[in-house]
């Protein structure tokens, strides 16, 4: 099972995932990231590469550094590679964000964020992963 079978499967909220998007850093197109997560479940990666920080989903607008805690494998591995999982309305508009991660180290991998977006127009997000 591959990382975007992960987050179909777990199905976020109970709605089937219509799109899985891998994340690059936007710089150097890197595919390892740290990742970081808030109590709310906000997320932010941080490529291993070249450092580059971005929020997935909404997550700046939520985002408090103090809150984020650094996702860890059950192996203690912290470099994951990430993919975002999105739940559609039928308009198109996002309903539910998923955050599948899966550790460099012993390929281990899982939801470790989901979130459900309750607004619109939100097609924008499934551009930020
Ligand atoms: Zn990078
Ligand atoms: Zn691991």
């Amino acid at each position: 099972m591959d990382l975007a079978e992960c987050i179909r499967e777990y199905q976020a909220g109970g709605y089937p995932v219509a799109v899985v998007k891998e994340s690059r850093c936007g710089r150097c197109d890197g595919v390892v990231f740290r990742v970081e997560v808030t109590e709310d479940e906000s997320v932010r990666r941080i490529c291993l590469a070249c450092g580059e920080a971005a929020f997935i989903g909404d997550s700046a607008e939520h985002w408090d550094d103090d809150d984020a805690e650094e996702c860890a494998c059950t192996c203690g591995g912290e470099e994951f590679t990430v993919a975002v999982g999105f739940a559609l309305f039928d308009d198109g508009d996002v309903r539910w964000v998923s955050v599948g991660l899966r550790c460099l180290k012993d390929g281990v991998q899982g939801v470790y964020a989901d979130v459900k977006i309750d607004y619109g127009p939100s097609q924008h997000l499934l551009d930020a992963v």
